[in-house]
């Protein structure tokens, strides 16, 4: 749904590419087709991308989650400057949180492993993660 403004000022809903009457005087309002594009929810692929890689980085620490952290930061640029264009706000925030927290959770394996008297530095020698 797209704003328009009315020829008496007033401000209709119109679907893009489509026509709805103004409540106020009944003058049929259209939307240019262009603006069903501008207006079309899309979640930001950078959103999408984080969200992944934040997921990903509870198995994999490290690698993922770095980029996971840019990349959503990146994302909520583009949503914040880009409103009507892209949506997935809350994907890209959430792709941050994972991406720190499973990295957290990683140093919390390691320093509990340590704690424990494992050898901390032979499970990345060997490329075993610490809780298999
Ligand atoms: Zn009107």
């Amino acid at each position: 749904m797209v704003l328009m403004r009315c020829t008496c000022g007033n401000r209709v809903e119109v679907r893009g590419g489509g026509v709805a009457p103004c409540p106020r005087c009944g003058h049929q309002v259209g939307a240019p087709m262009h603006a069903l594009y501008r207006q079309s929810e899309v979640a930001s692929g950078k959103a999408i991308i984080s969200f992944t890689l934040g997921v990903l980085s509870f198995f994999f620490p490290l690698v993922p989650a770095i980029p996971g952290v840019i990349i959503g930061i990146l994302a909520l640029r583009d949503i914040r400057r880009q409103p009507s264009a892209y949506t997935g706000r809350g994907l890209a925030i959430a792709g941050i949180v994972l991406s720190i927290f499973g990295n957290l959770l990683l140093l919390f394996w390691i320093a509990s492993g340590a704690l424990a008297g494992h050898d901390v530095l032979d499970w990345f020698r060997r490329g075993v993660p610490p809780w298999q």
